[in-house]
């Protein structure tokens, strides 16, 4: 890796942060006259904890990392947005992603002015390494995956990601948005081993708090720091802290929906290849199964006129003919399977 500072955008190294009350007193004090809250309708008139420390110890004993390698913020899109602000130079500086995937890393890169260099993945959906460490300049900050990748479903081969980390002389962003529905494990634990790693989790899909706005990052603490720093003070509110450290009490909730979502995935990707309509079902490690139709369209307009929703990624790199299919409850699993019986 490159020196952390060299990486850095220079008004970032140089960054004085803001200041707030709850930074320069945070113990637990009888009387908090000091930012200019309201004093009535506790809880909600306080400022929440800039740092979530409650909830990323919580997060630390669960992820088994140290609290000083976590990120929390409005969801995973904050972490794509801050990771590209800390290391571009708006209209210098570039980023490289594959093709296809979220399209969120795109979008932030253009809020950015930051240049995307795509690379298609390989005909079976696997990065193709080469091509994607020399499409890298001198001027490209981050190189982003997803893996499981959003919208092909699969996980990419641990060998394959390790030779993009290890080729690679800046950060590497690896999206595991999905990583709870998924055989491999997380890359988590390597943490240590690379110092150019950060990893994205998110309690929007298998924690099923899509609504509170929560996303993690983790990696080492030179870039925690960092991240801590250019933050907005408050940027995850009350609610969503008191709301996360509740859910994550109840131990195993997650895991029992992973479980039972797994259970009919399976059912799901089963009555879907029994389809004359279905040309395939790609391998999923998520929750959504991606499938090829020569009539992408018209099945989406069918189902849409049943008022169900799926996603038409017809138009999307590699996928001509795809949908991508959530997985649901049995009850709109099977709401779907009865719709598609009648097309
Ligand atoms: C759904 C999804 C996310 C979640 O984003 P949030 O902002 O945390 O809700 C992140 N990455 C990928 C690839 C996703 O599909």
């Amino acid at each position: 890796m490159k020196p952390f500072n060299e990486l850095l955008r220079p008004n970032i190294r140089n960054l004085k942060p803001y200041s707030s009350a709850r930074d320069e007193y945070s113990g637990a004090a009888a009387v908090f006259l000091d930012a200019n809250e309201n004093p009535f309708n506790a809880p909600y008139n306080r400022y929440p904890d800039p740092y979530q420390r409650e909830l990323k110890k919580r997060i630390a004993e669960i992820k088994k990392v140290a609290a000083e390698n976590i990120f929390l913020g409005n969801g995973s899109d904050e972490a794509i947005d801050i990771v590209i602000r800390a290391f571009c130079e708006p209209g210098t500086d570039n980023v490289v992603s594959i093709a296809p995937t979220y399209g969120m890393y795109q979008v932030a890169a253009d809020i950015n002015n930051i240049k995307v260099t795509k690379v298609l993945l390989t005909d079976d959906f696997e990065l193709d390494t080469d091509s994607l460490l020399g499409a890298t300049d001198e001027h490209t900050k981050i190189i982003f995956l997803c893996s499981p990748n959003n919208p092909t479903g699969n996980c990419f081969r641990q060998e394959d990601i390790k030779k993009v980390l290890d080729g690679f002389e800046g950060i590497v962003v690896l999206d595991e948005a999905y990583i709870d529905f998924a055989p491999e494990k997380s890359w988590l634990k390597k943490l240590t081993q690379y110092p150019n790693l950060v990893v994205l989790q998110t309690f929007s899909k298998a924690w099923g708090m899509a609504g509170i706005r929560l996303g993690m990052a983790f990696a080492q603490s030179n870039i925690i720091n960092v991240f801590s720093k250019i933050k907005y003070p408050y940027n995850v509110n009350v609610l969503t802290q008191q709301k996360a450290l509740e859910l994550l009490k109840e131990n195993d909730k997650m895991q029992q929906w992973v479980h039972e979502l797994l259970e009919e995935r399976t059912r799901l990707i089963e009555n879907l290849k029994t389809k004359d309509f279905v040309q395939k079902v790609f391998p999923t490690d998520a929750n959504f199964v991606l499938l090829k139709t020569p009539e992408p369209k018209k099945i989406y307009n069918y189902l849409v006129n049943r008022k169900i929703i799926i996603r038409d990624r017809s138009n999307v790199a590699l996928c001509e003919g795809c949908l991508r299919i959530t997985v649901g409850t049995p009850e709109e699993n099977r709401e779907l399977i009865d719709a598609l019986a009648e097309l």
